[in-house]
């Protein structure tokens, strides 16, 4: 596959003079630590900065490698099989074998001996704005609800400039990796000072990840009757434009892809209908070029839509064609069963911020219900600014808790049923191969044959286990103190080793972000 796209020639020039074809070899390249091209100086020069504790390989890819001795593995294939002293064999980042080590190849070009680790299928989180670490903690926006929030923020968003977003999604893929996140979905709707979506992609292929990059809009400003300022908004006819150059350059919709394109307005109280119906025409249009926004997050939104439209924000989308396989909401809080019926039926997934929804006061989204029910569900961390983390395990831990306080809202208390209650396991499915579902991919989320090799492994001889790992590892990565990852691995590199980064100057680009933070919050 390396190979084949790195045969492939220019065509689409954007006027960075990258080509989609281009861009796409050079990334799906970079990710298994062959350099060419424009990136290769900038790539180089991040190896050499690797972390001393990161040895062997460093973080190019292996033609072969061996993953031997894990404690206990989860694959989360159909049969949700958990191996002891399992093992992968992976071939080009391609999983080729599974089982038990006994089962598998004696060595490989490269060999991870998980003895003691719990080695999971990378977790998918499926709705971020990592601009939103530049804005962090904001104390005018720290005790009020979304909408409250959005109007502190806003202003604050409008100062942004390229160079700050970059180290913003710089330490958030970071954050997100260190905890185990391998595939990685962003919402980026806002757009000053030259900002384009481009060099959240282009960021995204340096520190490794699977990225899935929505080119995001709002239109709707205050004087039309919508939320944001004026000044944050763009019009509509640019903003299609550049959807459609976004997908001509970047969006790869073969398997294994590292880029995907998501066409994502904003929220119903912040774009108009026409660009809702003009965003899902040119997302059907392309194969695998998937439709996001937010929905139902709050009674605030509830209010708007039934006030402008007599619609609930469910009931909006279906009348706008925003319905079907190939969308998905974050949040989707404030639904009722009907409604829960209606995405079920036409398969529209959702993305659960637990986080972000108990840190904004927004409701507890009915995700037991939304199983149940066969709707798709995945986790997400949301942005930074309503989290403040970036801990995919950590918010799948959330998801746990909060699900079961929701149980305490039942008039006869929590059920004795136990298949009421949302299990650690239950919730390691959503965030692996529930996310996948969501976003559309059938070719990660689980470890079984034929799937690209993303995982990560967590040492469960740390203090946070003890006690626990001994009697049922797989419920302790939920139920014990969130951990970060020991090893992540995506499409068959290294990009978490030891604990550490491996793709970046992670002290550096901390203090940077932490001094363009400052600049934006303050003005
Ligand atoms: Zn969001």
């Amino acid at each position: 596959m390396i190979e084949d796209n790195a045969k492939e020639t220019k065509t689409v020039n954007d006027d960075r003079g990258i080509s989609r074809r281009d861009f796409i070899a050079v990334s799906t390249a970079a990710a298994a630590g062959v350099i060419l091209g424009v990136s290769s100086a900038e790539a180089a020069s991040k190896q050499e900065k690797k972390p001393a504790s990161s040895t062997g390989s460093g973080n190019k890819r292996p033609r072969t490698m061996l993953v031997k001795n894990a404690t206990v593995m989860v694959t989360m294939d159909s049969g949700r099989r958990e191996i002891k002293d399992g093992g992968l064999y992976i071939v080009d980042g391609i999983i080729k074998q599974v089982g038990e080590t006994s089962s598998l190849p004696k060595t490989a070009e490269e060999v991870l001996d998980l003895k003691g680790h719990i080695l999971l299928p990378g977790l998918v989180n499926t709705h971020h704005h990592l601009y939103q670490h530049l804005t962090r903690v904001v104390p005018a926006a720290q005790d009020g609800n979304v909408w409250n929030w959005l109007k502190v923020l806003y202003p604050m968003w409008a100062r942004m400039r390229p160079d700050d977003v970059k180290l913003a999604i710089q330490v958030g893929l970071a954050e997100l990796v260190l905890s185990g996140c391998t595939t990685v979905f962003d919402h980026q709707y806002v757009f000053p000072n030259g900002c384009t979506i481009d060099d959240a992609i282009h960021t995204a292929s340096d520190v490794g990840v699977r990225f899935h990059a929505a080119r995001g809009s709002m239109s709707l400003g205050a004087s039309k009757g919508g939320l944001p300022p004026d000044s944050c908004v763009e019009e509509e006819a640019a903003i299609l434009k550049d959807c459609q150059r976004v997908i001509e350059t970047y969006h790869d919709s073969k398997p294994g892809a590292m880029t995907r394109v998501v066409l994502a307005p904003c929220s119903p109280f912040s774009v108009t209908d026409d660009l809702m119906i003009e965003s899902a025409k040119m997302a059907r249009h392309h194969d695998k070029v998937y439709l996001h926004t937010h929905l139902a997050e709050s009674p605030d939104e509830e209010r708007f839509t039934l006030s402008k439209y007599n619609l609930r924000p469910a009931g909006l989308m279906q009348k706008l064609g925003w319905t079907g396989n190939d969308v998905w909401f974050a949040h989707a809080v404030h639904i009722n069963d009907a409604e829960i019926a209606l995405f079920a039926k036409t398969g529209c997934g959702v993305a659960h911020c637990p986080c972000s929804n108990m840190r904004l006061a927004s409701g507890i989204a009915p995700v037991k219900k939304y199983l149940d029910a066969g709707v798709k569900v995945g986790i997400a961390v949301d942005g930074s600014s309503s989290n403040d983390g970036s801990h995919m395990l950590g918010e799948a831990r959330q998801a746990m808790l909060l699900a079961r306080l929701n149980l305490s809202r039942n008039p006869n208390g929590p059920p004795t049923d136990k298949k009421e209650w949302l299990s650690a396991r239950a919730v390691l499915e959503m965030a692996t191969r529930g996310g996948a579902a969501v976003l559309g991919r059938d070719d990660i989320g689980s470890l079984e044959p034929g799937k690209y090799a993303d995982f990560f492994a967590v040492d469960l001889n740390k203090i946070g286990f003890t006690g626990g790992s001994m009697i049922d590892p797989v419920a302790s990565v939920l139920f014990c103190a969130p951990s970060n990852a020991d090893y992540t691995v995506i499409n068959g590199r290294y990009i978490v080793k030891e604990g550490h980064i491996t793709t970046m100057d992670l002290p550096n680009v901390i203090a940077k972000c932490n001094r363009a933070a400052l600049k934006v919050v303050t003005g």
